[in-house]
């Protein structure tokens, strides 16, 4: 009796001192991991045996820290992604930065809930949305909230543009019950997630009206128009349009302008998916491009691409903060709200969100724009545009190279000239992330397979782009000479 129950199964060590050394050891091998990162090769295969490594049964029995630290360093450390590393130019991913990497350890120790309460982990998410509302000129009554990705901000403003355009009774009905048969519109090169938000939200993949892109590959505004009235003309219900403020083949941003000025003229609500491309607003060359964002109902973008912020920071804004609050809040008794004490602090943002517990994802892009501050995060940004340009002159300087798309940001679409170019060039692809020298994805342009080269990471130089660039020429060579 007087005992508390269990007091040695806590999961803190018996002894701190050793944990301690133990943790400045795993912080150290991880900043190492960091500084030296040009060392390494940007990916490699996974060996069989290391695969067949983490094919075991729960183990029971504990396992010491620094053993499985161990473990980490030799079988999942070198195994990873890439993205770090200057020579990965696949897909769109961010770089990460040592000081996110510090603030999400700051945060894991804290273990902060972000879905509702009083407490200044909450704050510090409302001070992102207010410098948020600030970069896109958005009012005090917009809302936003951190998400897992644009995948996730997309669906919710795909939700919320579906109340604005059936009332709040639609999450009690569903979109079938009424009259209405609601269609949206996007680009052909628009991320698929957008047709994902609407298979999700249940109106239907089919009620997505898929525009045609004009040269520049932004969308079809004359074809959008028409589209539309051939839609009024069935008797359906055109009701969001999504542009794209950087797509993720080519990176080129829609007509924001117009298609803001069409949506007001139609009556639909005007969502911008700048997954990556919205984060231009920070650099002051690029932001003019992006004119007509400022008018958008709504937009999804990540922090975990252009901002460098570690994985995963996606941030939907919304303009009009009440029916974003209508789409989501629900009553919940053992949610109830209080003005004094832990349960103050009403609204929350689980009423925001289909999430109820959430993480702390506002402090390493709190720490992110702090530390590095909204300048020189703007300068990484035009950074990797002025290199995407560099790019297009060697490959325009190289005649055994051949561009497939206007270069409009960072990204850089190209091949190598040769017969029988689709398969060669995936070939090229592949032998290049074997190399563990540079790590390009591709993509097809007008029916023609595409070396893709999308420049994010703020540690990507020239002589990344130099080597991506040999490494090609030396692959397509030997690759042709063998056929
Ligand atoms: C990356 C991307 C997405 C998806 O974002 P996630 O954060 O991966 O969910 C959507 N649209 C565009 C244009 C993208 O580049």
């Amino acid at each position: 009796m007087g005992k508390p129950l269990n007091d040695s199964e806590t999961l803190d060590p018996s002894d701190w001192t050793a944990l301690r050394a133990q943790g400045h050891q795993m912080l150290d091998d991880i900043l190492d991991y960091l500084e030296h990162i040009r060392e390494r090769p940007v990916w490699q295969p996974i060996p069989p045996e290391v695969r067949a490594s983490v094919e075991q049964p729960i183990p029971q029995k504990p396992t010491d820290l620094a053993e499985v630290h161990d473990t980490f360093m030799r079988d999942i450390l070198p195994f990873s992604v890439g993205n770090v590393h200057p020579g990965f130019m696949g897909w769109v991913h961010g770089g990460g930065t040592p000081v996110g990497l510090l603030a999400e350890m700051l945060a894991a120790g804290l273990n902060a809930n972000l879905g509702g309460r009083d407490h200044m982990p909450i704050e510090v998410e409302k001070q992102v949305l207010r410098w948020v509302r600030e970069l896109f000129g958005f009012p005090d009554t917009s809302s936003g909230l951190f998400v897992t990705g644009t995948s996730m901000a997309n669906l919710i403003g795909v939700l919320v543009a579906r109340t604005s355009a059936l009332g709040v009774e639609v999450r009690h009905r569903g979109v079938a019950a009424g009259e209405k048969r609601l269609v949206a519109y996007t680009s052909a090169g628009a991320h698929s997630c957008i047709a994902q938000a609407m298979d999700l939200s249940g109106l239907g993949i089919d009620a997505l009206r898929i525009i045609p892109v004009n040269g520049q590959f932004q969308m079809d505004v004359a074809a959008l128009k028409r589209r539309i009235a051939d839609d009024r003309a069935l008797g359906l219900t055109p009701f969001f349009v999504a542009g794209t403020a950087g797509a993720v083949d080519v990176g080129a941003i829609d007509d924001l302008a117009v298609l803001a000025e069409l949506a007001k003229e139609e009556g639909l609500w005007f969502h911008v998916d700048g997954a990556y491309g919205a984060l231009a607003m920070l650099a002051p060359d690029i932001a003019p491009r992006l004119v007509g964002i400022e008018r958008a109902d709504s937009i999804a973008f990540d922090f975990h691409k252009w901002a460098q912020v570690p994985y995963d920071a996606g941030f939907i804004l919304v303009r009009d903060g009440r029916l974003h609050y209508d789409t989501f809040a629900s009553p919940a008794a053992y949610l109830r709200r209080e003005t004094r004490g832990l349960a103050a602090g009403s609204p929350w943002p689980c009423d925001f969100g289909p999430d109820l517990s959430r993480g702390f994802r506002a402090l390493k892009t709190w720490f992110t724009i702090k530390v590095y501050g909204a300048e020189k995060l703007g300068r990484v940004i035009s950074g990797t545009c002025s290199l995407a340009r560099y790019m297009r002159q060697r490959i325009e300087d190289t005649p055994m190279l051949e561009l497939l798309a206007p270069v409009s940001l960072n990204i850089v679409c190209f091949r190598y000239r040769c017969e029988d170019a689709d398969r060669v060039n995936a070939n090229i692809v592949v032998a290049l992330h074997e190399s563990g020298i540079a790590v390009p994805s591709t993509t097809t342009i007008d029916g023609r397979l595409a070396i893709r080269a999308a420049i994010v990471n703020h540690r990507t130089a020239a002589a990344d782009i130099d080597a991506l660039i040999q490494a090609t020429l030396d692959f397509g060579e030997t690759l042709t000479l063998s056929t």
